[in-house]
């Protein structure tokens, strides 16, 4: 076989050179193509078959949440214990304890009352917003310790006995009108009755001062909701209260208000 010449040579070179060239080219778009394929396959994983698996779990978690640990039997929502200070549920059905109660930070509100020292600027705030607003209210009733509540709850008890209740069916009313003790938000130092100097008696009154139209339209800013609407009683277990507030912070108190709920529907929605 002749020997190449010096411009075979260089001619050979050039088409070896092209070759690997094209054989590179080659390999870089079969690669990219896999890492299409596989970045399509990522992708279509993590979004349709996902969505429908985790929210049939959340329900079924729920389920089993509502079903078998937050609700009694008569439908009554049950709060957790260790829930926080500001969302504690306390009412016929979650009573708090006096080792509770003795854990409550207080600080004078005036002479004659106390509040919940993490919730007091909140209140303070919202009565001189008030009473800069020409609205002139005052806080009648705030923290009531546990020992008050019995007396209290035990006098009411007496009351109905005088009207002719047999003793069961008096505890059992009594109950709707002043809480057992441990039961009563009063006993938190979360809860405030309001009067005003067009008002002062604690009835469906209250509704038609222009104090209950300023707390209304503005507690929610300070952290506060009506706590027992008119149309909620069968779930408060409570009736009509236009003049008493509890503390649940700003950015509950603002979703309780606007959407319409009571405390217990807030919470049970929320799983608090
Ligand atoms: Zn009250």
């Amino acid at each position: 076989m002749a020997a190449k010449t010096p411009e075979e040579r260089r001619k050979a070179r050039k088409e070896s050179q092209r070759r690997r060239a094209r054989q590179n080219r080659i390999t870089l778009l079969v690669l990219l193509v896999l890492c299409i394929l596989f970045l399509a396959l990522v992708i279509a994983k993590n979004h349709t078959p996902k969505e429908p698996t985790e929210s049939t779990v959340s329900k079924e978690e729920s389920q089993v949440a509502s079903s078998e640990i937050t609700v009694d039997e008569e439908g009554n929502y049950l709060q957790k214990k260790g829930s926080s200070w500001n969302l504690i549920l306390v009412n016929d059905w979650n009573a708090i304890d006096e080792a509770y109660v003795a854990t409550i930070p207080l600080e004078d509100f005036n002479a004659s009352w106390k509040f919940d020292s993490r919730a007091l600027p909140y209140l303070n705030q919202m009565i001189d917003d008030a009473n800069a607003a020409g609205c002139d209210i005052w806080g009648q009733s705030l923290y009531r310790d546990y020992e008050t509540q019995k007396v209290l709850y035990w006098r009411q008890v007496d009351q109905l006995l005088e009207d002719g209740y047999e003793q069961e069916q008096a505890e059992k009313e009594a109950a709707t009108i002043v809480k057992r003790p441990g039961t009563s938000e009063h006993n938190t130092g979360l809860a405030v009755d309001f009067e005003c100097s067009e008002y002062q008696d604690l009835d469906e009154g209250f509704e038609n001062t222009r104090a209950f139209q300023w707390l209304t339209t503005h507690c929610a800013e300070y952290g506060f909701i009506l706590r027992f609407p008119k149309d909620k009683e069968s779930i408060t277990g409570v009736i009509y209260e236009p003049w008493h507030y509890r503390y649940v912070g700003v950015e509950a108190a603002r979703e309780i208000t606007s959407r319409e709920l009571c405390l217990e529907e807030y919470l049970k929605e929320k799983g608090l």
